[in-house]
């Protein structure tokens, strides 16, 4: 019998009649899951692997149980503000990913296509607002989010804003990339401060906003490090285990367990062995419960995933001046932001950074930012020279995707890179 699929079965009725039962039910699971990750430690996965595993979950954790210290954000928003007030931020996409790794996921889209929603719609943001609507995701203190990178931000917000009834905050993120967008993001995030003094009742130090944003740039510092050593050192990793990076670069950016886990993984990648078999850039999201792509990628000594374009971004050095126009910076210079050459031109040197044999683009169902810009990357990398896949799939909804066509397609490709690792 699969227990996790029988424990979300019981979590996913139970939050339909009784949420706070459910709640309770889901924290019990998570609680004892965090133990088990502090006694029996995935020996497979090096250190840095072992903490942020732990660290994710225990954020998960706080935000269920004590959701008046929560903020519900958008995975652009800086964390480093969320850090220096002292509050528990967590997302649409990591709460969603949390709840179909418990495998209680359907009944909320089920919810959600009853409630009219399309299907079109990304599923991270259904399963979110089906468990939002259900209660069984308790109403977050505040929620701000921004127009960077994800459309479905800019419905799921203002709707859970008005259906919780808690004070929300709006980040425009132009797409010009120039010092003039700098300055109007950075008085919004001024504001922002404010904001969050106001709803938290508690002040933030321009030395605290300092010192995190010092932190945040010291952990960019030895993920860029680490990055550099990558075409010679290749650690096992999963697909969960490099995705929490993107927890860390944003929701987390500046704590001091970010800080602590970009060091060990600093650490961990170089003394790990060069891989003998294809290295491979990931671009945009994982899908972490797609058994075909688990199989290849997870714990293999063999295959590797050299980087990630949204974790590797994510960790970007800062100009430290001043807090604000540090964190602007980094918004408005995100490849996920302004046009999509540059997007591409990162990631083409991304590759030669890692030394990459190829590149994988995963398409989410749904994501609008994805749809559009995947063949345009796909032909300009493979124009370069870097052979190039782009993987359609759900990271959420099983219903949108076969595990038998995701593995032949997988097999064929890797099989047409080992033929180029041959050739060369
Ligand atoms: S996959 Fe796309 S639409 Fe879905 S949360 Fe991520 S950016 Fe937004």
């Amino acid at each position: 019998m699969d227990i996790i699929k029988k424990f979300g079965e019981i979590v996913g009725d139970k939050a339909l009649e009784d949420p706070e039962k459910a709640r309770k039910l889901l924290l019990t699971g998570y609680r004892l899951q965090d133990k088990r990750l502090g006694f029996f430690p995935d020996k497979r996965l090096p250190a840095s692997g072992r903490y942020v595993a732990r660290v994710v979950m225990e954020n998960i954790i706080q935000a269920l149980a004590k959701p008046e210290e929560a903020a519900l954000v958008s995975i652009f928003v800086p964390g480093e503000l969320l850090m220096a007030a002292g509050m528990t931020p967590y997302s649409v996409e990591t709460m969603s990913c949390f709840l179909a790794g418990t495998k209680c996921q359907q009944v909320f889209l089920d919810q959600m296509e009853e409630a009219g929603f399309p299907e079109t719609m990304c599923s991270y943001h259904r399963v979110f607002l089906g468990a939002a609507l259900a209660g069984l995701v308790p109403k977050p203190k505040c929620t701000i989010y921004t127009n960077l990178a994800c459309d479905g931000n800019m419905m799921t917000f203002p709707y859970l804003k008005e259906k919780y009834g808690v004070p929300g905050f709006y980040i425009d993120v132009p797409y010009e990339k120039n010092q003039e967008s700098i300055q109007y993001v950075a008085h919004q995030l001024r504001d922002l401060k404010k904001f969050l003094e106001d709803v938290n009742k508690k002040k933030i130090s321009k030395e605290d906003l300092k010192e995190v944003v010092a932190k945040s740039n010291q952990g960019a510092a030895y993920y860029q490090r680490q990055i550099s050593l990558r075409k010679d050192h290749d650690p096992v990793s999963t697909l969960t285990n490099d995705l929490y990076g993107m927890f860390m670069c944003h929701l987390l950016a500046g704590s001091e367990e970010s800080l602590e886990y970009t060091r060990l993984l600093y650490k961990d990648v170089k003394k790990a062995p060069r891989g003998e078999g294809p290295r491979i850039l990931w671009m945009h999201m994982m899908p972490l419960f797609q058994e075909a792509v688990i199989d290849i990628f997870n714990y293999s000594s063999y295959i590797h995933i050299g980087a990630c374009d949204f974790v590797a971004d994510g960790f970007r050095l800062m100009e430290e001046a001043d807090p604000y126009e540090a964190l602007a910076g980094k918004m408005v210079h995100s490849i996920y932001n302004g046009s999509i050459k540059e997007r591409i031109q990162y990631n083409w040197d991304l590759a030669k950074e890692i030394d990459a044999d190829g590149g994988l683009l995963f398409a989410h169902w749904g994501c609008k930012n994805i749809i559009g810009a995947s063949s345009l990357v796909k032909n300009a990398l493979e124009e370069r020279g870097l052979a190039t896949m782009v993987l359609d799939g759900d990271g959420c909804d099983p219903a949108n995707t076969s595990d038998g066509q995701v593995s032949t397609r997988l097999q064929a490709y890797l099989e047409m890179l080992e033929e180029k690792r041959k050739e060369n």
